[in-house]
């Protein structure tokens, strides 16, 4: 291994003081939703780490299950009962949700100020144009890991692998306004391989373990890897081969403790913006 490590789990620990700070300076706690549907254990896992987190910082915060067969009504409902509710600034659906949701609808139903998520057209067309927005948390992550590690953005070129409105086509749109070139490569993309080896920055979210090769690294490239895909033996592994990616990158990612970590410490900092910006405290 040569490449510098991008540890997320350290520089979540090393923000969470500003953030406390944040907390402290508010007339009210910031007030947090997750909402989960039915019972999908890697759902399941991702909604207690944040519930553990909020309780940790001190957030008024409330974590809601619901079943499987939850009809969209209910759903929407509870929605609207959150958005009215003044102790929550931020609404979470952890997705993905059961095949009989319009997940488009449900996510479309939340007030765009508590959409902690960023995935609300609103908060994604305020991106798109560089306003002000509440921005998803897992490419505000990695920009996070990118600017710590003080990984120079400006006119480089940068291979986004996948382009969900979660994470491929956000990050894109952040590193392009962080005035890198930007490739949004996908399943229809021919020779992946080409536009990997001219990749100064590559963040992989397929969802494929092993899709990006290690030998298609340009040498000192920055890798970002987002991918959590979880092998028959139960191990966690990226979607970038990360030995051999690692002796030719300058610096990844690993999986786990790298892109993940950052996700969640952002929704919290999403929240707290969230809080301020509806108490007042212009930020
Ligand atoms: P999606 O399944 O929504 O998107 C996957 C993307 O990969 C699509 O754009 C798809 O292209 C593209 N793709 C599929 N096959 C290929 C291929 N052969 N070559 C190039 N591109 C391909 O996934 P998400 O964006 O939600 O998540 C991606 C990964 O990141 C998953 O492993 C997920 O678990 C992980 N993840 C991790 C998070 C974290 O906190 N670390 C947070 C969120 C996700 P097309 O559009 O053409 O179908």
């Amino acid at each position: 291994l040569s490449a510098r490590l991008l540890d997320g789990r350290d520089l979540a620990r090393r923000l969470a003081p500003a953030l406390r700070t944040r907390v402290a300076a508010l007339p009210r706690p910031p007030g947090l939703a997750v909402v989960l549907v039915g019972e999908d254990p890697a759902s399941a896992v991702y909604v207690e780490r944040k519930h553990e987190r909020a309780e940790r910082l001190g957030f008024h915060q409330a974590t809601i299950r619901l079943p499987v067969d939850t009809p969209q009504g209910a759903l929407e409902a509870l929605i609207d009962e959150l958005n009215v509710d003044p102790r929550i600034d931020g609404v979470l659906v952890q997705l993905p949700l059961p095949s009989q949701i319009d997940a488009g609808a449900v996510l479309g139903r939340i007030l765009p100020e508590k959409d902690v998520d960023g995935f609300h057209v609103v908060n994604t067309g305020r991106l798109s144009q560089g306003l002000a927005a509440l921005v998803p948390c897992t490419p505000l992550g990695v920009m996070r890991l990118i600017a710590d590690a003080g990984l120079p953005l400006a006119g480089c070129d940068a291979l986004v692998v996948g382009r969900s409105n979660i994470v491929g086509r956000p990050m894109a749109m952040l590193l392009e306004q962080a005035h890198a070139t930007v490739t949004l490569a996908h399943s229809r993309t021919r020779n992946l391989e080409d536009h990997v080896r001219r990749a100064d920055l590559v963040v992989a979210a397929v969802g494929r373990p092993d899709h990006i090769r290690g030998a298609w690294i340009k040498p000192g490239a920055v890798v970002i890897d987002v991918g959590i895909n979880r092998l028959a033996d139960g191990s966690l592994v990226g979607d970038v081969e990360f030995g051999p990616a690692a002796a030719r990158a300058g610096a990844i990612t690993p999986v786990p403790g790298g892109v993940g970590p950052m996700t969640i410490a952002m929704l919290m900092e999403n929240t707290v913006t969230a809080a301020e910006r509806r108490q007042g405290l212009a930020r």
